[in-house]
C-alpha cells in the first residue's frame, strides 16, 4: 500500500483534499501522463480521468513516476456518467464548410488548442468544453456525445482498477445512478470512494432540491456500502478558466454544506486561484478540484515538450517549472487548516 494512502483520506477528512481533473473527454495521452506528473509531484491526492484503457495506462505512467521520485501516490479516480453529461462530449465541424473569410473565432476561444484551420476539431485534444459551440456565427459547430453506456462499467472498471470512480448525475437520475453504481460494482473493485458529481447550473433547481438529489445518491450508496465524495459542481466546465468565475463553487458551497448528506464536500467547476479567497466560513471542510485552469496553467510546458517530440516528464528544467507552477495553484489548499486559516 502507497506510504501516503491514509494521508489522503485524512485530507479528505481534513478539508485539504485537492483534486486534478484531466477531463472526462481528454484523450491527449502525453499530456495526460504529464499533467499526472507534475500535479502529483506538486502534491494533489487524486487524479479523476476519462473511464477509458488507454486514457488510464498514460495516467499511470505520470503516477508511477510520481511514486519512483517521492514514494507517494494520488489515487486514480475515473469518471463515468448515468446519462447525458457535458463533460462527455465533444465538438466536431467540417472545415470544407467554413467559409474563407472567417475570422476562425472558433480556434481563437478553444483553450486546448484542439481546433486547427484545415483539420478542425482534432477529437484526442477536445476535452468537451463548450467554448467553441457559440463562438461560430454559422453555428457549424456540433457537440457530439462522448458516454460509456452503463452496461459496460464493470467490465471496464475491472480492467482498470481505479482507486476511485466518480458517477456524474444529475436531477430526476437516481434509477440510472443505482443502475451505474451496480453495474460498477459487479467489477467486484474495492473502491476507497464512489464520488458524485451533480451541479445546479442548467437544471433549474433549488438547493433544497439539490440537497434531496444528494441524499437520495447517500442512502443508495449506504445500501450499497460505499463511501461518497460529494463533488459541488457550481458551474458547468466552460466556465472555469475565467477569474470571475472563483465565486460560483463556493456559493453553491455556502448554500449546502449544512443540507448534505455525510462526507466530504468537494468543490468544482469554476474553481481557479481566486477561489479560495471567498472562502468566508471558518469551518471550511470543504477539498477542492481543479480542471480547465490546472491544465491551461501548464499548457505552455506541454507544447514546448511536444515541439521536441518529448513528454514533459523528459525535460527536467521545464518539469520543474511546471511543478512549481502547479504548487503556486495548489499549495494554498494543502496548507488550509481545516479551521479555514490559510
Ligand atoms: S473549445 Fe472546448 S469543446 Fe471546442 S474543440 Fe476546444 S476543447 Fe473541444
Ligand atoms: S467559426 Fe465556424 S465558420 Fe469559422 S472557422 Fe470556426 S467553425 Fe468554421
Amino acid at each position: 500500500m502507497p506510504q501516503n494512502h491514509f494521508s489522503n483520506k485524512s485530507a479528505l477528512e481534513s478539508g485539504t483534499w485537492v483534486k486534478l481533473i484531466c477531463g472526462a473527454s481528454n484523450e491527449d495521452l502525453p499530456s495526460i501522463t504529464d499533467l499526472c506528473a507534475v500535479y502529483g509531484a506538486a502534491g494533489v491526492h487524486c487524479v479523476d480521468v476519462a473511464a477509458d484503457i488507454a486514457v488510464v495506462a498514460a495516467a499511470r505512467e505520470g503516477l508511477n513516476w510520481v511514486e519512483s521520485k517521492f514514494e507517494k501516490k494520488p489515487w486514480l479516480m475515473v469518471s463515468v456518467s448515468d446519462g447525458k453529461d457535458s463533460h462527455f462530449r465533444k465538438a466536431s465541424f467540417e472545415p470544407k464548410f467554413c467559409p474563407k473569410e472567417c475570422s476562425q473565432p472558433c480556434l481563437k476561444v478553444c483553450p486546448a488548442n484542439a481546433i486547427t484551420q484545415t483539420l478542425g476539431v482534432i477529437e484526442d485534444l477536445c476535452y468537451g468544453c463548450g467554448r467553441c459551440l457559440p463562438a461560430c456565427p454559422l453555428e457549424l459547430i456540433k457537440e457530439e456525445n462522448n458516454l460509456l453506456e452503463i452496461k459496460d462499467f464493470g467490465a471496464l472498471v475491472s480492467k482498470i482498477k481505479p482507486d476511485a470512480v466518480e458517477i456524474h448525475t444529475a436531477p430526476g437520475r437516481i434509477k440510472e445512478f443505482e443502475r451505474s453504481l451496480k453495474a460498477i460494482l459487479q467489477s467486484k473493485v474495492e473502491l476507497e470512494r464512489v464520488a458524485v458529481s451533480c451541479g445546479l447550473e442548467g437544471h433549474g433547481i433549488t438547493q433544497s432540491e439539490l440537497s434531496k438529489e444528494l441524499w437520495s445518491r447517500y442512502e443508495c450508496l449506504q445500501r450499497y456500502k460505499q463511501k461518497a465524495i460529494w463533488q459541488l459542481d457550481g458551474r458547468p466546465m466552460s466556465g472555469d478558466v475565467g477569474s470571475g468565475t472563483a465565486r460560483a463553487a463556493i456559493l453553491l458551497l455556502e448554500k449546502i454544506q449544512a443540507i448534505a448528506p455525510p462526507g466530504p464536500l468537494q468543490l468544482a467547476g469554476g474553481t481557479n486561484k481566486k477561489t479560495i479567497h471567498h472562502i468566508k466560513s471558518n469551518h471550511c471542510l470543504a477539498g477542492i478540484a481543479f480542471g480547465g485552469v490546472a491544465r491551461k496553467l501548464i499548457q505552455p510546458f506541454l507544447i514546448e515538450a511536444k515541439k521536441q517530440n518529448k513528454k514533459l516528464i523528459e525535460c527536467p528544467e521545464a518539469l520543474n517549472q511546471a511543478i512549481n507552477m502547479a504548487q503556486g495553484l495548489i499549495n494554498p489548499w494543502l496548507r488550509k487548516r481545516s479551521g479555514g486559516n490559510f
